[in-house]
Parts: C-alpha cells; structure tokens; sequence
C-alpha cells in the first residue's frame, strides 16, 4: 500500500470505529431496554443486548426493533450500494448472472475483459463459446454461466430489440436469471423497489429473528410486510454490506458490531471487542473494497484489478 493508501486506511480505521461508536451510543442511550449494563458486558467490555427474560418478543416489538436496526445501518453505511461494477442494466445483469457462487470482488476483476469484447448483447449473443468461457473462467463454474450469457443475449437481441427488459416477469424468464437476479437488476437499473435475499440477507434477517423462514421467496414477502417499499433496495444493500463486513457466516464479530444492542443472535460469534474487530473486513477492517470503481462517497480504497490482490 503507498502512502496515499496507508493515509487512507488510516481514515477508515477511524470511519470504522468513529461509525461503531456512533451507532453504539446512540443505541445505549435509546432507552434502558436496550442499555448494556456493566453485567451485560462481555469479558473485554462489549455492549450486549439486555434480553428480557421469559417474554416472547411481540411481533409489534420485532417490528419497531427491525425498523431500528435498518436507521442504524443507514447510519453506519450511509453510503451502502450494489458491489458489482457496471455502467448499464445489460452489464449489471451479466455481473450479476456472474455473481453466483463467487464474491463480487471476483466478478467486477474479470468484467472488464468481459464488456471491452462483448459490449452489446448482440456482441455477446455471437460469442465463440470457447473463448467466452475462458474470459469468464476466474468466476467459477464457467460452463454454465456461458451458457447462461449466450441464451439471455440472444433473448435479449430477439425478443426485447437489444434492451434489458423493466419487469420481473420478463426478466425471470431469461435463462440463468431467478427472482434474486432479477430483483439486483430492477432496484439498482430500474429503481424499482426490491427486496434482495442473498446468502448474507437471509442468514441476517434470521438471526435478527425478523423471520424464520429459509426459503428465499419467503423471506423475502415476511421482510417486505415489516417495511415500507421505498426502503427495499437500501435496505437490502445495508443487511449486505453487514454481512459482508461484520456479520459473517461462520465468525460474526459481535463484539465489534454496531448494532449489538438490538441483536437477539448477539454472542453467536466473537465477543471479545479487539478479537471482534480484527474479524472487520473491507473498510470496515482498513481495507480494500469489492469494486474497482467504487462511488465517489465510498470511504474506502478500490479493489486491486485481477492478479494483484
Ligand atoms: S455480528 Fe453478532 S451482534 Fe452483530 S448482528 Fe451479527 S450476530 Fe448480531
């Protein structure tokens, strides 16, 4: 990292911790509920949820404390967004074909090779399979995906003239594109409201008890029934950037999380504060993004193109 980067990894250090520190005083001194006393605090001091002992939460309660975690994310990631590189709906949509079982970081290193040969769909949809596939290879699975590519831009070329369709019914029938796709595609191209269940989402939401549902359909209509329309695709950008950064499958970092106070899942993961925080990951942690050109607000460095990282 050069000294502009070490500068900027100083800042996000401080954004970090500065956004931890906020959101964790405010959430203390909301209300006594929700204040972690000295007792409630772990071993090193992290603030835990005071847990009301015997009462099952009302589903009125579940609500008001959903709606909390949601202003305390947009606190916290005020400038949360989709982490796929792209410059249209066609190239979100590709990325976001791209995107299954790889991170983002992976799919926005190897699209750039991907759009500079096939910018159009038309371009695409008269790709050599062969070298298609290998342009693609680093996202794994990339038989698949190739297939994928090709039959949705010759769609695209002969049933939508060219263009990315605006509507879930016409987007959930092009081939390797499912209502998470589509959803990505329609709130971040379209500015269409969406609710986006990912891996992270879904596993988020359960543990903040917002639903108990695993499959993705349903819990995307129970979180939909907690919230109004206009905050689906933040909301859905904010559950992900946290469980990208804090919240993750196997370790979340409790003892570093914003939003432990109001977490019933608070002590499933590390609550030491120090161990926590080196669990932190992109800027969260010092470090770089998942987006080669992040937006100009995000208070982290650029992802390091293919090879370097
Ligand atoms: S990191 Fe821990 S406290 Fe924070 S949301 Fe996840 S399970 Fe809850």
């Amino acid at each position: 990292m050069g000294e502009q980067g070490a500068s900027k990894g100083k800042n996000l250090k401080k954004t970090a911790d500065s956004a931890t520190g906020t959101a964790k005083s405010r959430s203390a001194g909301a209300g006594s509920a929700r204040r972690a006393k000295p007792a409630d605090a772990g071993a090193s001091g992290a603030a835990a949820p005071k847990k009301k002992p015997g009462r099952p939460e009302s589903h009125l309660a579940m609500v008001r404390r959903a709606r909390r975690i949601n202003r305390e994310l947009a606190e916290v990631y005020p400038y949360a967004h989709p982490e796929l590189d792209f410059r249209n709906p066609f190239e979100l949509l590709v990325a976001t074909v791209l995107s299954a079982q790889t991170t983002d970081l992976r799919v926005n290193q190897t699209t750039p090779a991907l759009f500079a040969a096939y910018p159009t769909p038309e371009d695409m949809a008269a790709a050599v399979p062969e070298e298609l596939e290998e342009l693609i290879r680093p996202t794994g699975f990339f038989r698949a995906k190739a297939k994928s590519l090709l039959g949705l831009s010759a769609a695209l070329r002969d049933d939508f003239g060219g263009e990315v369709p605006g509507r879930l019914a016409d987007l959930v029938k092009l081939p390797g594109v499912g209502r998470k796709t589509a959803n990505v595609v329609l709130g971040n191209a379209f500015g269409v409201p969406g609710i986006t269940v990912d891996t992270h989402f879904g596993r988020l939401v359960r543990r903040w008890k917002w639903t108990e549902q695993e499959d993705p359909e349903k819990v995307e209509a129970e979180v939909a029934a907690i919230f109004p329309k206009s905050e689906w695709t933040m909301l859905s950008h904010r559950v992900i950037f946290h469980g990208r950064r804090v919240c993750h499958a196997r370790k979340p970092a409790c003892g570093a999380c914003p939003i432990a106070p109001l977490c019933p899942s608070y002590g499933e993961g590390e609550t030491d504060p120090e161990k926590a925080r080196k669990l932190l990951k992109y800027e969260m942690g010092g470090k770089p993004g998942q987006r080669l050109s992040p937006p100009p607000d995000y208070p982290g460095s650029p992802a390091p193109p293919l090879g370097a990282d």
